[in-house]
């Protein structure tokens, strides 16, 4: 299935485009407190690691703001300046270098304050993500959500419009999965200003992890997008990964080492769920390595059907009985003994990279 993408306009943000025909990115941001600049830097590293292309920090305070040019001389991926209510916190990490500033028009009303960051970021040209939030839009007397959600983008486009500036992307996020929908497909009829993908306050992991691919990975599949952040209450590296396997899972990401791995039934005889989360965490240092191909892995329980049923891996381990095996594309390359083959497995992805 060949997905038609939404024309959208070309904005940098750093070095990573955003919008038209470049790849749809990945957003994730920053748990830590923005002014520790080491812990900052340490969790932004760890994103990077994990393939976050566009890190955004919150900025509470002046510290928060200062520490920005301290933060972006140690990482090599774009921030953003997150802004809620003072204007001035978002000059003051212009000033300090950021990338791109986000602000809730919902929480920064004043039209002036608006146009003085306005202009900030013009003089550097930078973006500026309007970000509409369910919980943060001026509702109307009918009270409908989406109505007021796209009326608080279009009266910001139209806003910024008059300020002569268009380096816009907006987001319209609400934490009901049908509503983010509705409301993103409605934007994207009134603009061309490339669209940041997320659902808000999604939940644990696992409540995230499904109201992000569905609410996520619909708006993909009709086209719209240009970067995404999936929104966990867990570690922010998840974000990342989730965020990935979407990309992976509606075929607009082709890249990467995708790994696969059977439920397991009464025929697997060892404990998988372990083994896969540590084949995971040994091959995560080799997604970077991987970003610009595909190399699908396959973990299964059994010897029997394992294979088989993973044919078109590029590499497979399965289980039969107190050892196990290598296989590639279904075919079985040798035995292997059960303590080594994750260290098997890691040697053939290491192979596959020459
Ligand atoms: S691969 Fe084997 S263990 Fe896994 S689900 Fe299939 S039959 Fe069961």
């Amino acid at each position: 299935m060949q997905i038609k993408r939404r024309k959208s306009r070309k904005i940098f943000v750093g070095n990573v485009a955003i919008g038209a025909e470049s790849p749809v990115s990945i957003q994730s941001m920053t748990t830590t407190n923005t002014a520790d600049v080491a812990a900052t830097v340490r969790q932004i590293r760890k994103l990077e690691k994990a393939g976050c292309q566009i890190i955004r920090v919150a900025v509470l305070n002046e510290a928060a703001a200062r520490a920005i040019s301290a933060i972006k001389r140690r990482i090599s991926i774009p921030l953003v300046a997150d802004i809620h209510f003072d204007y001035r916190l978002a000059l003051l990490s212009i000033e300090n270098g950021a990338d791109k500033i986000r602000i809730n028009p919902g929480n920064m009303r004043n039209p002036e304050h608006v146009k003085r960051v306005v202009f900030a970021a013009k003089q550097r040209s930078i973006p500026i993500r309007i970000g509409i939030n369910s919980g943060s839009v001026i509702r109307t007397l009918k009270n409908k959500i989406i109505d007021d959600m796209v009326a608080a983008a279009a009266n910001s486009l139209n806003l910024f419009k008059g300020f002569g500036y268009e380096q816009i992307i907006i987001s319209l996020k609400a934490n009901d999965v049908l509503t983010t929908i509705e409301a993103y497909r409605r934007v994207a009829r009134i603009t061309d200003a490339p669209l940041h993908l997320g659902v808000t306050a999604a939940g644990l992991l696992q409540s995230g992890i499904v109201k992000s691919s569905i609410g996520i990975g619909v708006l993909l599949l009709e086209g719209i997008g240009d970067t995404i952040r999936v929104s966990l209450t867990s570690d922010p590296v998840y974000e990342v990964s989730v965020a990935q396997k979407i990309l992976s899972a509606v075929g607009i990401r082709n890249s990467g080492i995708d790994i696969i791995s059977c439920p397991t039934c009464g025929r697997c005889t060892i404990n998988l769920i372990q083994l896969v989360k540590q084949a995971e965490k040994a091959l995560l240092p080799f997604q970077e390595e991987y970003a610009a191909r595909k190399l699908k892995v396959a973990i299964m329980g059994c010897a029997v059907n394992g294979p088989g049923e993973a044919k078109d891996a590029d590499i497979g381990i399965a289980w039969a009985g107190a050892a196990g095996i290598l296989f590639k594309k279904g075919r079985k390359v040798k035995n292997v003994k059960e303590n080594e083959l994750i260290k098997t497995l890691i040697a053939e992805v290491r192979n596959e990279m020459v």
